[in-house]
C-alpha cells in the first residue's frame, strides 16, 4: 500500500499527452489538481485508523494487506465493505471518489477471463492475474474506459460508416495487437496509473474485432487524452474542503496503439464481450449504491442546513422534503446491501452482486438527483444563484453591508451563512454543479439502461402468475416462492 504523496510522485513521471483548452498541459495543471486531490485521498484514507477494516483487505492471491480498491470480492462481506468504503470516502471528500471503476473493472475481468480460458483455451486469466498482482503490490489507480464514442446510435459497431467509432483491433502481431479508435467520457484518465479498456456492449460474430479488453498506461505511445476538467469555484479566502475537489474526463484516442499480448484480456471472443460489458456495469452500479447514497446524504444535509440557516427548519413542508430525501438515501444504500446479500459466486470465486437490486438502486440514484437539486434550491431560496463574489465580502466598503444583509437565523454568524450559501452555489449554480447534474444521471449508466436490465432480469411471468392466481385464471408452476430472477441466465 502506498500513500497519496507516493501516488502523486508516480503520476508526475508520466509523459505529457494531455490536451486541454487547445494546448498540451502538464499533468499537475491547476485544473487537474482537484481530481488528483480526490484520488490521493483513496490512498491516505486507507491508513485512517477509524476506517481500517473498510479501506483495506487481504489479497486472496498473496495474503498481503492491500488497498480495498485493488481487491477481488471473496464473499458477501467484501461487497458490503466495498459499498461502505465507497459511501464513507465520498462523504469525506464531498462527492465521487473516482477510484471505484478500477475495482469494478478488475472484478468483471476476474470472472470473464476465467471463463474465456475455460471456453476457448486462451491465457487471458494468467495475463489478468499477473496484472492484478502488480496492481495490488504497487497499489495502482485505474480508470475504466468502457464507453465507446458509438457514432450513430441505432447502428451496431460493424454497421458504422467509420469502423473506428467503436474501438477495435486492426492488426494482430506476434508481439501484440494494434488497436484503433477512441473511448469517451473517461473520468480520471489523466491522473491514473493504468487505463482498463473494456467493450461497451455485446458483440456479434461479425464483430470479433471489436471484442477486445486490455490494460495500458495513459501515457503509452499513440494515446492522446483530450480532457475537460471541472472543480467547484476556486476560493481566495474562504477555503473549505469542498473546494479542494475536482474531476477530469477525457476523450481517449488510440491511434494505432500496440498492446503487448501480456496486457490483453480479451481479443476476438465475441461471445464474452457482452458479458464483460454487463458485468463491469453491474459491479459499477453496486458501487453507485455507496457513492450516490453519500451524495444524496450530502444534499440532505445541505438542505437541512439551508432550512436551519433560513430559520424554517420547523416548517412542515421542510420536514416532509427532508423525509423524502432521507428515504432516497436509505433505499439506494439498502439496494446495495440487498445486492451483496443476494450475490452469487462465479466459478472464478468472485462474488457478483444481484443484478436487479443493483439496477433498481442505480436507477433510483440517477433519477432522484433532479429532486435533490430541486429540494436544496427550494429550501435555500435564490441566494445560491445571486450571491455576490467572494471579494465583495472582503472589500472594506461592501463587507459591512453584506455581513449585515446576509443575516437570517440570528443564531448563525454571517461567516457561516456565507460559507453555507457559497457551498450551495458551488453545488448547484456553477459549472461544477451543472456538470455534476449530468454526471449523476449518466455516470455508471443512464437510468434507461437500468430499466432495460431490470425488465430483462425480472421473471415477469412469475409476477403474472401471482395476478392470474388471484384472478382465478389457470397458470403453470407455483407462486409459493420469490422466484422472480432471470439474471442467473446471463451470469
Ligand atoms: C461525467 C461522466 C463520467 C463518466 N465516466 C465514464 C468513465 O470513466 N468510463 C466510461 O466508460 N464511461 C463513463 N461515462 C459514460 C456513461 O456511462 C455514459 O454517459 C452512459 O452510458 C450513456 O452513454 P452516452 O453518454 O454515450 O449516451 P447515449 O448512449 O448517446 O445516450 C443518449 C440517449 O440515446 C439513447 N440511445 C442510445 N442508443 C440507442 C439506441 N440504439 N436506440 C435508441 N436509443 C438509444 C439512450 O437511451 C439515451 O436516452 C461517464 C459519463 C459521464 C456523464
Amino acid at each position: 500500500m502506498i500513500t497519496g504523496e507516493q501516488y502523486k510522485e508516480r503520476i508526475a513521471k508520466q509523459k505529457p499527452n494531455v490536451y486541454m483548452g487547445g494546448k498540451i498541459i502538464d499533468r499537475f495543471d491547476p485544473k487537474l489538481l482537484g481530481g488528483i486531490y480526490v484520488m490521493a485521498a483513496t490512498y491516505d484514507l486507507a491508513f485512517d485508523p477509524e476506517l481500517k477494516d473498510v479501506g483495506t483487505a487481504i489479497s486472496h492471491l498473496t495474503g498481503e494487506k492491500i488497498n480495498r480498491f485493488t481487491h477481488i470480492h471473496q464473499g458477501v462481506e467484501d461487497l458490503l465493505k466495498k459499498q461502505k468504503m465507497t459511501r464513507l470516502y465520498c462523504q469525506e471528500v464531498g462527492g465521487c471518489i473516482q477510484r471505484c471503476m478500477g475495482i469494478d473493472a478488475l472484478n468483471a475481468l476476474s470472472v470473464v477471463t476465467y471463463e474465456a480460458d475455460k471456453q476457448f483455451g486462451t491465457k487471458y486469466n494468467e495475463n489478468f492475474i499477473n496484472f492484478l498482482k502488480r496492481v495490488q503490490k504497487e497499489d495502482l489507480s485505474l480508470n475504466c474506459a468502457q464507453t465507446d464514442v458509438k457514432g450513430n446510435r441505432p447502428w451496431r459497431p460493424h454497421e458504422q460508416k467509420d469502423p473506428d467509432l467503436y474501438l477495435r483491433v486492426v492488426e494482430k502481431r506476434p508481439d501484440g495487437i494494434i488497436v484503433n479508435g477512441a473511448k469517451a467520457h473517461n473520468s480520471c484518465s489523466t491522473y491514473v496509473d493504468e487505463i482498463i479498456v473494456l467493450p461497451t456492449r455485446n458483440m456479434t460474430e461479425e464483430e470479433t474485432d471489436w471484442a477486445v479488453a486490455f490494460a495500458v498506461p495513459p501515457d503509452w505511445e499513440g494515446i492522446t487524452l483530450i480532457n475537460a476538467a471541472y472543480s467547484p469555484n476556486k476560493r481566495k479566502k474562504l477555503e473549505a474542503p469542498y473546494n479542494k475537489i475536482g474531476m477530469g474526463h477525457s476523450v481517449t484516442v488510440f491511434d494505432h496503439v500496440l498492446i503487448p499480448w501480456e496486457r490483453v484480456f480479451l481479443c476476438g471472443e465475441a461471445a464474452l464481450a457482452g458479458k464483460l460489458a454487463l458485468l463491469f456495469a453491474l459491479f459499477h452500479r453496486h458501487s453507485y449504491t455507496g457513492c450516490k447514497a453519500a451524495v444524496s446524504e450530502i444534499f440532505t444535509g445541505a438542505t437541512a442546513l439551508a432550512a436551519e440557516y433560513n430559520g424554517i427548519e420547523r416548517a412542515q413542508h421542510v420536514r416532509h422534503t427532508l423525509a423524502d430525501m432521507i428515504q432516497i438515501v436509505d433505499l439506494i444504500y439498502a439496494a446495495g446491501i440487498a445486492a451483496a446479500i443476494h450475490s452469487i459466486k462465479a466459478e472464478s470465486g468472485t462474488y457478483i452482486p444481484d443484478s436487479n437490486y443493483c439496477n433498481a438502486g442505480r436507477m433510483m440514484a440517477g433519477e432522484s438527483i433532479y429532486k435533490e437539486y430541486e429540494a436544496l434550491a427550494a429550501t435555500a431560496g435564490g441566494l445560491p444563484a445571486t450571491l455576490p463574489p467572494e471579494e465583495d465580502f472582503y472589500n472594506e466598503k461592501t463587507r459591512p453591508y453584506l455581513e449585515k444583509y446576509i443575516m437570517r437565523n440570528p443564531e448563525v454568524s454571517a461567516e457561516n451563512q456565507h460559507r453555507a450559501f457559497r457551498m450551495f452555489q458551488d453545488m448547484m449554480s456553477s459549472a461544477w454543479g451543472g456538470h455534476k447534474l449530468i454526471d449523476y444521471l449518466h455516470g455508471g449508466g443512464s437510468p434507461v439502461i437500468e430499466k432495460v436490465a431490470i425488465y430483462r432480469d425480472h421473471n415477469i411471468n412469475h409476477s403474472k402468475n401471482i395476478a392470474k392466481k388471484l384472478a382465478g385464471i389457470p397458470f403453470e408452476g407455483t407462486t409459493k416462492n420469490i422466484d422472480n430472477r432471470l439474471s442467473h441466465a446471463w451470469l
